[in-house]
């Protein structure tokens, strides 16, 4: 990378306007090595970017944030409100003034809850979420009533089909676990896909979790909660 204006540096990572961030530097809270900055205009080498501090706070992840969260049920994965309440009231809101933006991987139904990864990193929502691309994602669901072992086959036959779509799901994984509730692996990330994979066959998800998104775990994330991987 190549150096960069102080103001434009601070901006990008979320500490607000330009203006807002030349009120902080003219404030004195804008530092390198300990000394205040006091032109905003400064350029900062990509090798000084680690010693640089905002109020006494280190510049967070400056080379891009990825991050899991545990989505609860009843939030939406979008920016704009009026659907409910967002995820992103359940992360710092400097994430989202960065620029870019952060933004899911990818979405969760509001209904559903689990693991959703969240970054600036557009290279990665790419990587994740292109048709292209196989990542597995598992989900634990409940269903209505007792699953039969037939729907292993189906679920892995790569010939299920979906209303009004015109090619079958690949192939999934489906997993008893106990009377009414399944472990589904999938490679795809259609429009509510796994209820609709259920649907397709007479069972209705009542609950849905996803547990795990590629090489990432949920692990013991308390619902709610985040952590910067
Ligand atoms: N499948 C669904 O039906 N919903 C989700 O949120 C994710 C996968």
């Amino acid at each position: 990378s190549k150096p960069r204006r102080l103001d434009q540096l601070l901006s990008s990572l979320g500490h607000g306007s330009r203006r807002e961030v030349r009120e902080l530097i003219d404030a004195g809270l804008v530092t390198l090595r300990g000394e205040a900055l006091e032109d905003e205009g400064q350029k900062i080498a990509p090798q000084d970017v680690a010693e640089v501090r905002v109020e006494g706070e280190p510049l967070e992840a400056p080379d891009g944030l990825l991050v899991m969260l545990h989505k609860p049920v009843g939030y939406v994965c979008t920016h704009a409100a009026g659907e409910g309440e967002t995820i992103y009231k359940l992360v710092p809101e400097r994430w989202t003034k960065r620029n870019p933006p952060v933004t899911s991987v990818g979405r969760l139904d509001k209904d559903t809850s689990g693991l959703l990864l969240i970054t600036d990193r557009g290279e990665l929502v790419q990587r994740w979420t292109s048709p292209k691309s196989v990542v597995e994602k598992v989900y634990v669901a409940e269903v209505d009533k007792p699953l039969e072992a037939g729907l292993v086959d189906v679920f892995a036959s790569g010939t299920l089909m979906l209303r009004s779509e015109d090619s079958p799901c690949l192939p999934a994984k489906l997993e008893i676990v106990s009377e009414r509730t399944a472990r589904v692996t999938l490679t795809e990330g259609r429009y509510h896909q796994v209820r609709r994979m259920f649907a397709s066959q007479g069972w209705h998800v009542e609950k849905l979790h996803r547990v795990n998104f590629g090489e990432y775990d949920l692990g013991e994330l308390a619902e709610g909660e985040w952590r910067v991987v």
